[in-house]
């Protein structure tokens, strides 16, 4: 099958490139840069949708860049390439002759409200209580397909956790910090820390896209057509920071003993993107279980042992 990836040359989309071209797919990148195997969003907008299967949106300027000041401006960019992209995604789909069968769109826990005691599955209510779940709610909505179009095309939403592997994210900015014995918990610790291993994201991603790209891929809610499927991108294991830090530095026998405190973090990062790691929600995968999907990284060891190789 042929897939479209928009910001396919990231982290994930690296990953899910590596994963559909094992199993024999085909994958064309949408980027702001040309190259080979590429075609750039302009190109998309003025020529169309390039016959695809699936298309999948994977764009976002990175949250927790360091580098940046969180002002006005980066807080635009964060928006903009999540919800423009998706918006010109979602239109090409719509308008063209062939849509594709599946369009999966990655967005994130963040429209869940953190909580110590909530647990939050895919059918939970929700509605936006601050910057990143208003994000999260335009993002979405930015991706629907008008009925029609939706007969046909099975549209589904992934929402991941904090995705953990050893080529980007968080754990390319964490590694050197806990390598140097500096690591320590974020913040609290007991607040809950929804994670998944980037191979199982690709992996659910590649499930979604239906029969074809994943050797188990079914179309378990065909019948709920046409409004989008919603999985929860998270592993099964629930843990909370405090467990996630022990056990890294577990993995890498490193003293995890400089806890960061939240007003350093807020201080850092500033506030509104500072609660990604000073809060969190307990996010059950449960309809992503019921398709039938098997986690290869259910738990924070079996998951941290393939990122560091202890
Ligand atoms: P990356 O940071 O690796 O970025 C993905 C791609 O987005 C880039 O390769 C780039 O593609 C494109 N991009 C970056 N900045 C912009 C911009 N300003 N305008 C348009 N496009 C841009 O993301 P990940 O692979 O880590 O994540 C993929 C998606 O999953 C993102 O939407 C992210 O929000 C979401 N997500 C990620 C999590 C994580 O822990 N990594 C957690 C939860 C959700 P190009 O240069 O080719 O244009």
């Amino acid at each position: 099958m042929r897939v479209l990836i928009g910001g396919g040359s990231g982290f994930v989309g690296r990953e899910l490139t590596r994963l559909l071209g094992k199993r024999g797919h085909e994958v064309t990148l949408v980027s702001r840069n040309p190259g080979p195997g590429r075609i750039t969003w302009a190109q998309l907008q003025s020529d169309g949708l390039p016959p695809c299967d699936g298309a999948v949106n994977l764009s976002g300027e990175s949250i927790l860049n360091p580098m940046r000041w969180w002002n006005e401006s980066y807080k635009k960019d964060v928006f903009s390439s999540r919800i423009d992209t998706t918006r010109t995604l979602a239109q090409a789909i719509a308008a063209s002759p062939n849509p594709p069968r599946s369009w999966v769109l990655i967005t994130g826990v963040a429209c869940y409200k953190p909580s110590l005691t909530a647990e939050y599955i895919e059918d939970s209510e929700w509605t936006p209580f601050d910057l990143l779940s208003r994000l999260v709610k335009e993002w979405e909505a930015a991706a629907l397909l008008p009925e029609n179009v939706a007969q046909t095309t099975r549209q589904v939403v992934i929402r991941p956790g904090v995705v953990l592997g050893r080529d980007g994210g968080a754990m390319k900015q964490m590694l050197l910090p806990f390598w140097l014995g500096l690591g320590g918990t974020l913040g609290p610790g007991t607040q809950p820390f929804p994670w998944i291993h980037v191979r199982d994201l690709a992996g659910v991603i590649a499930h979604s896209l239906g029969p074809g790209a994943s050797p188990d891929g079914d179309d378990a809610d065909a019948d709920a057509r046409p409004g989008p499927q919603v999985l929860n991108g998270v592993a099964p294991a629930q843990n909370t920071n405090y467990e996630f830090t022990k056990e890294l530095g577990r993995a890498l026998r490193r003293p995890t003993v400089f806890p960061v405190p939240a007003f350093v973090l807020n201080a850092l990062l500033g506030a509104e993107r500072a609660l990604v790691l000073t809060h969190g929600q307990r996010v059950s995968p449960k309809r992503t279980l019921e398709t039938g999907y098997q986690y290869r990284y259910p738990d924070l060891g079996s998951a941290l042992k393939e990122i560091v190789g202890g």
